[in-house]
């Protein structure tokens, strides 16, 4: 297998009205046409409400549209919650999983998180599983130990390179503007990649682990090129077409 290509996906979070998703549209559209040869693979997650335009108004681009969640079960009295198979009917190839703002405002446990990759899988989507310390256990050393618990917790059985992703993303990071050191980054993917191994064997080498946490222009050239860091997962910085763009760029190989 040759190098994985990069991926690059913008999660939106609670943000966005149609006004919004049609310019990023139109703006992606065109710079993808622009660029020709996309050689980086660029997913967008949008809040569930702009996921129908969002997947009709990229679809002839390399773009592909996620979910930010699902629920573990195909159909049923689950109000308010959304299923994997009707993320795949609304043109979704995609599903975060676990993000810290779901583990933590939602208490959703790494168990929780499994079962629902279990559904995603089922339903042919990919889960990008979110893991990462928070700062107070970070303060306390136990960085490895939190991401070694939350990734073998999470991860499904039957996952492979192809229906997983795992997306480090420390908790202090996010929309903080701070970033771990480059060693501490190579270090915490050297260990998923290591647990990998142990889960999914031959596929773990091919399978993208993904960073997470106040990825910018400024610093995603240099993010982008650590060793195990196969993309990264952007969230405030997604939001803004031209600073989304330059992330992009800087993942072209
Ligand atoms: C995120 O929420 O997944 C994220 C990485 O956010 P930000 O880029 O804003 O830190």
């Amino acid at each position: 297998m040759g190098q994985k290509r990069l991926l690059v996906a913008g999660n939106w979070k609670m943000n966005g009205l149609r006004a919004d998703a049609e310019l990023m549209a139109e703006g992606l559209a065109s710079r993808c046409h622009a660029m020709g040869n996309v050689a980086v693979d660029i997913a967008l997650f949008p809040p569930a409400t702009l996921l129908d335009y969002m997947a009709r108004a990229l679809d002839d681009t390399p773009i592909v549209i996620g979910g930010q969640d699902c629920h573990r079960s195909e159909k049923g009295a689950f109000t308010g919650d959304v299923s994997a198979w009707m993320l795949r009917d609304v043109g979704a190839s995609h599903v975060l999983l676990g993000h810290s703002e779901r583990r933590a405002g939602h208490a959703e446990s790494s168990a929780q998180v499994k079962d629902k990759a279990q559904a995603a899988q089922a339903a042919g989507l990919v889960a990008i599983i979110c893991v990462g310390e928070n700062s107070s256990e970070r303060d306390r050393g136990e960085t490895l130990a939190v991401v070694r618990r939350q990734v073998q917790e999470s991860l499904p059985a039957g996952a492979t390179y192809a229906n997983t992703i795992i997306a480090y993303e420390p908790v202090w990071a996010i929309g903080s503007g701070q970033v771990p050191s480059t060693e501490e980054i190579v270090n915490v993917h050297g260990e998923i990649r290591r647990l990998l191994v142990k889960a999914t064997g031959d596929d773990a080498g091919a399978t993208r682990i993904l960073y997470g946490g106040s990825v910018k222009p400024s610093n995603a050239a240099e993010i982008l090129g650590l060793g195990d860091v196969d993309g990264a997962l952007v969230g405030g910085a997604s939001l803004i077409l031209d600073d989304f763009w330059a992330i992009v760029t800087a993942a072209v190989r």
